[in-house]
């Protein structure tokens, strides 16, 4: 079966910087799944990943652009620290990813300036303004579910679990 819309795809993958640092594995044993023409990744890895079938391994650049965006400038918002929810474990301090609610979305930014009650966030993507690499292997494609199109997402293993 090739993959086309509305297919359940599972991928493993490799996300690569150009530097070739491995930024973030999907493991075969923890894979993940989504819903092809449904914008749940990257329109450029789509257009790639299109036709391909299991067993296909691929190796796809994206410029910044195509991934996470350019860095934009002016992205510092200061945030009170009480409204900074935490991604990771430890201490609050400089370099630590966070999340925080601003009107009805929820931003994720890098703090670049701790103080006593408030913090700077970067709200730049941590990967903005990189060219990124995904080598891919296609381990699995199905027909997606009446469900899973409506929801615009793959259910089950490797995708959503808010049933
Ligand atoms: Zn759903």
């Amino acid at each position: 079966m090739a993959i086309d819309s509305d297919k359940v795809v599972t991928i493993a993958y490799r996300l690569l910087d150009s530097e070739g640092n491995v930024l973030e594995v999907a493991s075969a044993k923890e894979p993940l799944a989504y819903l092809h023409g449904h914008a749940n990744i990257f329109p450029a890895l789509e257009v790639e990943l299109a036709g391909r079938e299991v067993g296909d391994k691929l190796s796809v650049k994206l410029q910044a652009d195509q991934a996470y965006g350019q860095r934009r400038e002016n992205a510092i918002e200061r945030v009170p620290v009480k409204y900074l929810g935490r991604t990771g474990k430890g201490k609050l301090r400089t370099g630590s990813v966070v999340r925080y609610r601003a009107d009805d979305e929820i931003i994720e930014g890098t703090v670049v300036k701790l103080g006593k009650f408030a913090a700077d966030v970067d709200t730049n993507h941590p990967l903005a303004g990189q060219d990124l690499q995904f080598d891919i292997r296609v381990i699995d494609v199905r027909d997606a579910s009446a469900e899973e199109i409506a929801h615009g997402h793959a259910h089950g293993p490797g995708g959503h679990h808010h049933h």
